[in-house]
């Protein structure tokens, strides 16, 4: 039977950390702030900018929220991002996506200031994970890092397969094991007998996007599964890509949904508005 991933716990850890080195700032006379910025009224995107609001609250970050009509202009979005580039009192800046369709997303992010790019979405920062000299880590790959490292096994010399090859999940988490010297193997819609990948895979990662799309007789036994997919089940119920019930009885570790990535998620998104923060004052 697999031991259990506690993200909620992890997360905890790290948000208790940052809460403490931002009290400390704040006795220097630094503030730290984080301007999200919300264009329409997607329901989800709603809560997830909620949710990074109660966590800035938690751990004592200023939150600012721009929230824009969604039938904004591209030109009258990206000077709303200029003028939080040039604005001292702004340490990071998060635009939630997706942004509406006539948007340019990839314009918008490249807008982005990369000492104040968060996410770690934007080119400059995109390239540096590859050389792995990057000033942010992009919060969810780093937060399956994190959760890696709490079983103690090192990444080094495993076999690691990422389900998944999207700009936000799978490829940054593919480099990033890379980095910690994993042998890394990324899949994807396109992959070719599957499971054979996945049963050899001492740390396994499903960003995929179906539920119970990772079954037991796909993951070697003992190995660590990290599951970041956030779906709806049949009932309506959150849960992830992973048949839980099947999988823990092989793995040796495995993360649940929810409680495992998510939390994650934002806690390393209060580390990283941190971090600009500190970048910003020593530069
Ligand atoms: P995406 O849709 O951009 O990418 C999905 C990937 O899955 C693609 O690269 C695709 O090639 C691959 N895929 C699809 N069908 C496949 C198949 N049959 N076999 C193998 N690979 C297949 O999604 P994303 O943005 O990377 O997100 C993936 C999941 O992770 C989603 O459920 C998303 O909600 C979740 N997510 C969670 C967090 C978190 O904080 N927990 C953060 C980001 C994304």
């Amino acid at each position: 039977m697999a031991q259990l991933i506690d993200g909620r716990s992890i997360s905890d850890k790290i948000k208790n950390n940052v809460k403490i080195e931002v009290e400390n700032l704040k006795k220097s006379g630094i503030g730290v702030c984080l301007a999200v910025v919300l264009v329409g009224n997607d329901p989800a995107s709603k809560i997830y900018v909620k949710n990074k609001r109660i966590a800035c609250e938690k751990v004592g970050i200023v939150s600012k929220e721009i929230v824009l009509d969604e039938k904004i202009s591209e030109s009258e979005l990206l000077s709303v991002i200029s003028n939080l580039n040039t604005d001292s009192k702004i340490n990071g800046i998060l635009v939630q996506l997706p942004l509406p369709k006539h948007l340019n997303e990839t314009k918008v992010i490249n807008s982005i200031d990369p000492l104040k790019d968060v996410d770690a979405f934007c080119p400059v920062n995109v390239g540096k994970i590859m050389i792995g000299k990057c000033d942010f880590l992009p919060c969810t790959p780093a937060g399956v890092l994190d959760l890696i490292d709490s079983t103690g096994v090192s990444v080094c010399g495993k076999n690691c397969v990422v389900i998944g090859r999207s700009n936000i999940v799978g490829k940054p988490m593919a480099m990033l094991l890379l980095n910690r010297s994993g042998t890394v193997t990324v899949c994807h819609s396109r992959t070719k007998d599957l499971k054979s990948f996945t049963q050899n895979a001492d740390i396994l990662i499903s960003a995929v996007g179906i539920s119970k799309f990772v079954k037991a007789d796909m993951v070697k036994p003992g190995a660590i599964v990290i599951d970041v997919g956030i779906n709806r089940g049949e009932n309506g119920q959150i849960c992830g890509d992973v048949d839980f019930e099947g999988v823990k009885e092989v793995a040796g570790y495995i993360t649940p949904v929810p409680g495992g990535v998510g939390p994650m998620t934002i806690a390393k998104l209060m580390e990283n508005a941190l971090k600009a923060a500190k970048i910003q004052f020593e530069s």
